[in-house]
Protein backbone atom coordinates (compact mmCIF):
# COMPACT_ATOMS: atom_id res chain seq x y z
CA UNK A 1 0.00 0.00 0.00
CA UNK A 2 1.33 3.77 -1.14
CA UNK A 3 2.21 6.01 1.78
CA UNK A 4 1.20 9.41 2.45
CA UNK A 5 2.91 12.70 2.75
CA UNK A 6 1.19 16.46 2.78
CA UNK A 7 1.35 17.90 -0.86
CA UNK A 8 1.98 22.03 -1.39
CA UNK A 9 -2.21 22.54 -1.32
CA UNK A 10 -3.27 20.43 2.21
CA UNK A 11 -4.41 17.45 0.30
CA UNK A 12 -2.84 13.94 1.14
CA UNK A 13 -0.50 13.02 -0.94
CA UNK A 14 0.39 9.69 -1.63
CA UNK A 15 3.90 8.84 -1.93
CA UNK A 16 4.95 7.55 -5.39
CA UNK A 17 3.67 11.25 -6.28
CA UNK A 18 6.84 12.66 -5.73
CA UNK A 19 8.18 11.25 -8.65
CA UNK A 20 5.00 11.97 -10.67
CA UNK A 21 5.13 15.58 -13.02
CA UNK A 22 2.54 17.63 -12.37
CA UNK A 23 1.23 20.41 -14.39
CA UNK A 24 -1.84 22.89 -14.25
CA UNK A 25 -2.86 22.00 -17.74
CA UNK A 26 -3.74 24.64 -20.55
CA UNK A 27 -7.54 25.14 -20.61
CA UNK A 28 -8.63 24.84 -24.34
CA UNK A 29 -12.27 26.99 -25.28
CA UNK A 30 -15.15 24.89 -25.11
CA UNK A 31 -15.94 22.33 -27.59
CA UNK A 32 -19.88 21.92 -27.43
CA UNK A 33 -21.19 18.93 -28.31
CA UNK A 34 -24.46 20.33 -30.30
CA UNK A 35 -22.80 22.36 -32.93
CA UNK A 36 -25.76 22.83 -35.62
CA UNK A 37 -27.65 24.80 -32.50
CA UNK A 38 -25.34 26.97 -31.85
CA UNK A 39 -23.11 29.84 -33.03
CA UNK A 40 -19.39 28.91 -31.99
CA UNK A 41 -16.68 32.07 -31.90
CA UNK A 42 -14.89 30.78 -29.28
CA UNK A 43 -11.58 28.77 -30.52
CA UNK A 44 -10.94 30.60 -33.67
CA UNK A 45 -11.79 28.25 -36.07
CA UNK A 46 -12.62 29.43 -39.66
CA UNK A 47 -16.44 29.69 -41.00
CA UNK A 48 -16.27 27.90 -44.26
CA UNK A 49 -15.03 24.19 -45.52
CA UNK A 50 -11.78 23.06 -46.58
CA UNK A 51 -11.03 23.92 -50.19
CA UNK A 52 -12.85 21.83 -52.33
CA UNK A 53 -10.03 19.67 -53.18
CA UNK A 54 -9.45 18.30 -49.70
CA UNK A 55 -13.42 16.49 -50.35
CA UNK A 56 -11.76 14.92 -53.60
CA UNK A 57 -8.42 14.03 -51.74
CA UNK A 58 -10.87 12.43 -48.72
CA UNK A 59 -12.67 10.35 -51.33
CA UNK A 60 -9.09 9.01 -52.93
CA UNK A 61 -7.64 8.00 -49.61
CA UNK A 62 -6.67 4.41 -49.89
CA UNK A 63 -8.14 2.23 -46.47
CA UNK A 64 -5.76 -0.09 -47.40
CA UNK A 65 -2.81 2.31 -47.26
CA UNK A 66 -3.32 2.94 -43.35
CA UNK A 67 -1.81 -0.34 -42.52
CA UNK A 68 1.86 0.99 -43.21
CA UNK A 69 3.31 3.45 -41.00
CA UNK A 70 4.04 7.02 -42.88
CA UNK A 71 6.61 8.71 -44.15
CA UNK A 72 8.49 10.04 -40.55
CA UNK A 73 9.63 12.90 -42.54
CA UNK A 74 5.45 13.83 -43.61
CA UNK A 75 6.55 13.99 -47.75
CA UNK A 76 5.05 15.22 -50.00
CA UNK A 77 3.34 17.58 -47.29
CA UNK A 78 6.83 18.83 -46.03
CA UNK A 79 8.07 19.76 -50.11
CA UNK A 80 4.11 21.59 -50.66
CA UNK A 81 5.26 23.78 -47.90
CA UNK A 82 7.97 24.36 -48.77
CA UNK A 83 7.25 25.23 -52.20
CA UNK A 84 4.23 27.66 -51.27
CA UNK A 85 6.62 29.54 -49.13
CA UNK A 86 9.80 29.45 -51.74
CA UNK A 87 12.11 27.96 -49.09
CA UNK A 88 13.72 24.54 -49.25
CA UNK A 89 12.01 21.39 -47.95
CA UNK A 90 14.93 21.36 -45.62
CA UNK A 91 13.72 24.78 -43.95
CA UNK A 92 10.07 23.06 -43.09
CA UNK A 93 9.28 20.96 -39.78
CA UNK A 94 5.67 19.82 -39.55
CA UNK A 95 3.45 18.63 -36.94
CA UNK A 96 0.54 17.65 -35.50
CA UNK A 97 -0.86 21.47 -35.62
CA UNK A 98 0.65 24.51 -34.04
CA UNK A 99 0.47 23.62 -30.35
CA UNK A 100 2.64 20.63 -31.50
CA UNK A 101 5.71 22.48 -33.61
CA UNK A 102 5.62 24.99 -30.59
CA UNK A 103 6.36 22.60 -28.01
CA UNK A 104 9.40 20.77 -29.85
CA UNK A 105 10.01 24.20 -30.15
CA UNK A 106 9.92 24.94 -26.54
CA UNK A 107 11.53 21.45 -25.93
CA UNK A 108 14.46 22.18 -28.52
CA UNK A 109 15.65 25.74 -28.36
CA UNK A 110 15.04 26.51 -24.43
CA UNK A 111 17.36 24.51 -22.95
CA UNK A 112 19.63 27.42 -21.02
CA UNK A 113 19.74 28.84 -17.93
CA UNK A 114 18.40 32.08 -18.36
CA UNK A 115 14.69 33.14 -18.91
CA UNK A 116 12.35 32.37 -21.92
CA UNK A 117 10.74 35.47 -21.99
CA UNK A 118 7.53 36.68 -23.61
CA UNK A 119 4.45 39.24 -23.06
CA UNK A 120 2.40 39.15 -20.17
CA UNK A 121 -0.68 38.65 -22.66
CA UNK A 122 -0.09 36.44 -25.24
CA UNK A 123 -0.95 32.94 -26.18
CA UNK A 124 -1.58 31.04 -22.73
CA UNK A 125 -0.14 28.04 -23.59
CA UNK A 126 3.82 29.55 -23.56
CA UNK A 127 3.90 29.54 -19.33
CA UNK A 128 2.16 26.28 -19.79
CA UNK A 129 4.87 24.31 -21.79
CA UNK A 130 7.67 26.41 -19.19
CA UNK A 131 5.94 24.73 -16.48
CA UNK A 132 5.78 21.21 -18.03
CA UNK A 133 9.12 21.38 -19.36
CA UNK A 134 10.97 23.18 -16.67
CA UNK A 135 12.09 26.22 -18.32
CA UNK A 136 12.61 29.06 -16.90
CA UNK A 137 10.94 32.44 -17.77
CA UNK A 138 9.52 35.87 -17.39
CA UNK A 139 6.40 37.80 -19.07
CA UNK A 140 7.11 40.93 -19.58
CA UNK A 141 3.91 43.40 -19.46
CA UNK A 142 2.66 44.76 -22.85
CA UNK A 143 1.91 48.66 -22.73
CA UNK A 144 -1.42 50.06 -21.53
CA UNK A 145 -2.80 49.59 -24.80
CA UNK A 146 -1.36 46.19 -25.17
CA UNK A 147 1.65 46.96 -27.60
CA UNK A 148 5.16 45.03 -27.42
CA UNK A 149 7.91 47.68 -26.54
CA UNK A 150 10.48 46.51 -28.38
CA UNK A 151 13.36 48.01 -26.30
CA UNK A 152 11.97 45.53 -23.17
CA UNK A 153 13.49 42.34 -25.42
CA UNK A 154 16.81 44.04 -25.32
CA UNK A 155 18.04 41.96 -22.24
CA UNK A 156 19.98 38.70 -21.72
CA UNK A 157 17.59 35.92 -21.91
CA UNK A 158 17.28 32.20 -22.65
CA UNK A 159 14.89 32.20 -25.85
CA UNK A 160 11.85 34.80 -26.66
CA UNK A 161 8.61 33.89 -28.36
CA UNK A 162 6.12 36.38 -29.96
CA UNK A 163 3.08 36.01 -31.10
CA UNK A 164 2.53 37.86 -34.25
CA UNK A 165 0.30 38.88 -34.99
CA UNK A 166 -0.91 39.16 -30.86
CA UNK A 167 -3.14 36.34 -29.46
CA UNK A 168 -5.94 37.71 -27.42
CA UNK A 169 -5.78 40.67 -28.44
CA UNK A 170 -5.20 40.25 -32.18
CA UNK A 171 -2.65 43.16 -32.58
CA UNK A 172 0.23 43.23 -35.15
CA UNK A 173 2.76 45.09 -34.56
CA UNK A 174 5.37 43.94 -37.26
CA UNK A 175 4.03 47.21 -39.62
CA UNK A 176 7.25 46.99 -42.27
CA UNK A 177 9.13 44.64 -40.32
CA UNK A 178 12.14 46.68 -39.05
CA UNK A 179 10.35 46.60 -35.79
CA UNK A 180 10.57 42.54 -35.13
CA UNK A 181 14.24 42.74 -37.33
CA UNK A 182 15.66 45.15 -34.25
CA UNK A 183 14.59 42.52 -31.53
CA UNK A 184 15.95 39.76 -33.90
CA UNK A 185 19.30 41.82 -34.29
CA UNK A 186 19.93 42.57 -30.66
CA UNK A 187 19.51 38.73 -29.86
CA UNK A 188 21.95 36.79 -32.01
CA UNK A 189 22.08 34.44 -29.00
CA UNK A 190 18.51 33.15 -28.32
CA UNK A 191 16.25 31.65 -30.27
CA UNK A 192 13.50 34.04 -31.56
CA UNK A 193 10.54 32.10 -32.50
CA UNK A 194 7.40 34.14 -34.38
CA UNK A 195 4.16 32.09 -33.27
CA UNK A 196 2.00 33.43 -36.55
CA UNK A 197 -1.07 31.33 -35.95
CA UNK A 198 -2.91 34.55 -37.53
CA UNK A 199 -0.80 36.08 -39.62
CA UNK A 200 -2.57 35.70 -43.09
CA UNK A 201 -5.27 37.61 -42.04
CA UNK A 202 -3.65 40.74 -42.91
CA UNK A 203 -0.57 40.74 -40.33
CA UNK A 204 2.80 40.92 -41.47
CA UNK A 205 4.64 38.04 -41.64
CA UNK A 206 8.43 37.53 -40.09
CA UNK A 207 8.99 35.26 -42.27
CA UNK A 208 11.88 37.16 -44.60
CA UNK A 209 13.50 36.97 -41.55
CA UNK A 210 14.71 33.34 -41.76
CA UNK A 211 17.19 33.91 -44.65
CA UNK A 212 19.16 36.66 -42.71
CA UNK A 213 19.42 35.15 -39.22
CA UNK A 214 19.69 31.15 -38.47
CA UNK A 215 18.25 31.85 -35.28
CA UNK A 216 14.46 32.75 -36.50
CA UNK A 217 12.03 30.19 -36.33
CA UNK A 218 8.45 31.05 -38.08
CA UNK A 219 5.34 28.92 -37.01
CA UNK A 220 2.24 28.42 -38.94
CA UNK A 221 -0.80 26.67 -38.95
CA UNK A 222 -3.69 24.73 -41.14
CA UNK A 223 -5.84 25.49 -38.64
CA UNK A 224 -7.41 28.98 -39.18
CA UNK A 225 -6.89 30.23 -42.50
CA UNK A 226 -7.21 26.52 -44.28
CA UNK A 227 -10.11 25.90 -42.62
CA UNK A 228 -8.01 22.95 -41.20
CA UNK A 229 -8.34 22.51 -37.15
CA UNK A 230 -10.03 19.38 -37.42
CA UNK A 231 -6.95 17.84 -39.24
CA UNK A 232 -4.03 19.24 -37.01
CA UNK A 233 -1.37 20.37 -39.34
CA UNK A 234 1.15 23.09 -38.24
CA UNK A 235 4.51 23.82 -39.55
CA UNK A 236 7.76 25.49 -38.46
CA UNK A 237 9.88 27.51 -40.99
CA UNK A 238 13.44 27.94 -40.31
CA UNK A 239 17.39 27.96 -41.55
CA UNK A 240 18.38 24.12 -42.14
CA UNK A 241 20.27 24.32 -38.56
CA UNK A 242 17.20 25.21 -36.53
CA UNK A 243 15.13 22.38 -38.45
CA UNK A 244 17.52 20.02 -37.92
CA UNK A 245 17.80 19.88 -34.30
CA UNK A 246 13.45 19.67 -33.71
CA UNK A 247 13.81 17.12 -36.27
CA UNK A 248 16.22 15.21 -33.97
CA UNK A 249 14.16 16.10 -30.89
CA UNK A 250 10.75 15.00 -33.07
CA UNK A 251 12.53 11.60 -33.79
CA UNK A 252 13.65 10.70 -30.10
CA UNK A 253 10.22 11.64 -28.63
CA UNK A 254 7.63 10.23 -31.71
CA UNK A 255 8.47 9.43 -35.33
CA UNK A 256 5.24 9.57 -36.76
CA UNK A 257 3.52 12.24 -35.83
CA UNK A 258 1.76 13.04 -39.09
CA UNK A 259 -0.71 10.38 -40.21
CA UNK A 260 -1.11 9.42 -43.91
CA UNK A 261 -4.53 11.33 -44.03
CA UNK A 262 -3.08 14.81 -42.81
CA UNK A 263 0.04 14.48 -44.99
CA UNK A 264 -2.43 13.54 -47.84
CA UNK A 265 -5.40 15.96 -47.37
CA UNK A 266 -2.70 18.63 -46.15
CA UNK A 267 -1.40 18.91 -49.74
CA UNK A 268 -4.71 19.38 -51.12
CA UNK A 269 -5.61 22.04 -48.71
CA UNK A 270 -2.49 23.96 -49.82
CA UNK A 271 -2.90 23.34 -53.49
CA UNK A 272 -5.79 26.10 -54.23
CA UNK A 273 -4.86 29.43 -53.71
CA UNK A 274 -7.34 31.16 -55.60
CA UNK A 275 -10.29 29.99 -52.73
CA UNK A 276 -7.66 30.10 -49.50
CA UNK A 277 -7.43 33.85 -51.20
CA UNK A 278 -11.18 34.70 -51.77
CA UNK A 279 -12.53 33.04 -48.43
CA UNK A 280 -9.79 34.70 -46.05
CA UNK A 281 -10.65 38.17 -47.88
CA UNK A 282 -14.47 37.67 -46.94
CA UNK A 283 -13.16 36.51 -43.34
CA UNK A 284 -11.77 39.95 -43.47
CA UNK A 285 -14.54 41.93 -44.62
CA UNK A 286 -16.63 40.62 -42.32
CA UNK A 287 -13.91 41.35 -39.23
CA UNK A 288 -14.13 45.07 -40.72
CA UNK A 289 -17.50 45.44 -40.61
CA UNK A 290 -17.82 43.47 -37.24
CA UNK A 291 -15.61 46.21 -35.67
CA UNK A 292 -17.65 48.67 -37.44
CA UNK A 293 -20.62 47.72 -35.75
CA UNK A 294 -19.41 46.93 -31.95
CA UNK A 295 -17.77 50.50 -31.84
CA UNK A 296 -21.21 52.00 -32.63
CA UNK A 297 -22.32 49.62 -29.84
CA UNK A 298 -20.23 51.06 -27.74
CA UNK A 299 -17.56 48.61 -27.68
CA UNK A 300 -14.37 49.48 -27.39
CA UNK A 301 -12.28 47.34 -30.35
CA UNK A 302 -8.16 46.80 -30.75
CA UNK A 303 -7.46 46.85 -34.24
CA UNK A 304 -7.60 43.57 -34.98
CA UNK A 305 -5.26 41.67 -37.84
CA UNK A 306 -6.60 38.33 -36.90
CA UNK A 307 -10.00 36.27 -37.29
CA UNK A 308 -11.03 37.25 -34.33
CA UNK A 309 -12.11 40.85 -32.30
CA UNK A 310 -10.97 41.74 -29.14
CA UNK A 311 -12.97 44.24 -27.10
CA UNK A 312 -14.23 45.46 -24.26
CA UNK A 313 -17.58 47.59 -22.86
CA UNK A 314 -17.57 50.75 -21.20
CA UNK A 315 -20.97 49.79 -18.97
CA UNK A 316 -21.22 46.10 -19.04
CA UNK A 317 -19.14 43.66 -17.75
CA UNK A 318 -17.46 41.31 -20.15
CA UNK A 319 -18.43 37.72 -17.99
CA UNK A 320 -21.95 39.39 -18.10
CA UNK A 321 -22.25 39.09 -21.82
CA UNK A 322 -20.22 36.24 -22.24
CA UNK A 323 -22.97 34.60 -20.18
CA UNK A 324 -25.78 36.03 -21.58
CA UNK A 325 -24.63 35.15 -24.96
CA UNK A 326 -24.12 31.39 -23.91
CA UNK A 327 -27.41 31.47 -22.32
CA UNK A 328 -28.66 32.27 -26.25
CA UNK A 329 -26.38 30.09 -27.41
CA UNK A 330 -23.59 32.30 -28.68
CA UNK A 331 -20.68 30.79 -27.48
CA UNK A 332 -17.55 33.60 -27.76
CA UNK A 333 -13.85 32.96 -25.20
CA UNK A 334 -13.72 34.90 -21.78
CA UNK A 335 -10.26 35.14 -20.29
CA UNK A 336 -10.45 35.43 -15.92
CA UNK A 337 -7.45 36.90 -15.80
CA UNK A 338 -5.61 40.25 -14.76
CA UNK A 339 -5.91 42.73 -17.10
CA UNK A 340 -8.12 41.12 -19.91
CA UNK A 341 -10.83 39.72 -17.21
CA UNK A 342 -13.17 42.53 -18.61
CA UNK A 343 -12.26 41.89 -22.40
CA UNK A 344 -14.15 39.51 -24.79
CA UNK A 345 -12.16 37.76 -27.41
CA UNK A 346 -14.69 37.03 -30.67
CA UNK A 347 -13.90 34.56 -33.36
CA UNK A 348 -14.71 36.38 -37.10
CA UNK A 349 -17.89 33.93 -38.25
CA UNK A 350 -20.13 34.23 -41.22
CA UNK A 351 -22.04 37.79 -41.60
CA UNK A 352 -25.25 35.81 -41.10
CA UNK A 353 -23.50 34.69 -37.41
CA UNK A 354 -22.06 38.05 -36.85
CA UNK A 355 -25.61 39.67 -37.40
CA UNK A 356 -27.01 37.64 -35.24
CA UNK A 357 -24.50 38.73 -32.55
CA UNK A 358 -24.78 42.54 -32.76
CA UNK A 359 -28.52 41.45 -32.36
CA UNK A 360 -28.03 39.56 -29.65
CA UNK A 361 -25.45 42.22 -27.98
CA UNK A 362 -27.97 45.44 -28.81
CA UNK A 363 -30.68 43.53 -26.74
CA UNK A 364 -28.03 42.66 -23.51
CA UNK A 365 -26.73 46.28 -23.72
N1 LIG B 1 -0.83 29.87 -31.53
C1 LIG B 1 -1.82 30.68 -31.18
C2 LIG B 1 -1.53 32.11 -30.88
C3 LIG B 1 -3.14 30.18 -31.08
O1 LIG B 1 -4.14 30.98 -30.70
C4 LIG B 1 -3.39 28.83 -31.39
C5 LIG B 1 -4.79 28.27 -31.34
N2 LIG B 1 -5.25 27.94 -30.07
C6 LIG B 1 -2.29 28.01 -31.73
C7 LIG B 1 -1.03 28.58 -31.82
C8 LIG B 1 -2.44 26.55 -31.98
O2 LIG B 1 -3.25 26.22 -33.03
P1 LIG B 1 -3.17 24.80 -33.73
O3 LIG B 1 -2.51 23.83 -32.78
O4 LIG B 1 -4.57 24.45 -34.02
O5 LIG B 1 -2.34 24.99 -34.95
Amino acid sequence: MSGTVASQDGSKALSWEKNVRRVVPYVPGEQPKNVEKIIKLNTNEFPYPPCPAVREALKRLDAASLKLYPDPASEPLTSAIASRYGVGSDQVFVGTGSDDVLSMAFLTFFYGQDPVIFADITYSFYDVWAEVYRIPYETIPLDEEFHIRKEDYYRKNGGIIIANPNAPTGIDEAGDLSFFEDIVRNNPSSVVIFDEAYVDFGGTSALPLIEKYDNVLIVQTFSKSRAFAGMRIGYAMGSPRLIKYMSDVKYSVNSYTMNRAAIELGVAALSDEAYFKETVAKVIDTRERTKKELRALGFKVSDSRTNFVFCTHPEKRAREIFERLREQGVYVRYFNKPRIDDHLRITIGTDEEMGRLCQLLNNIL
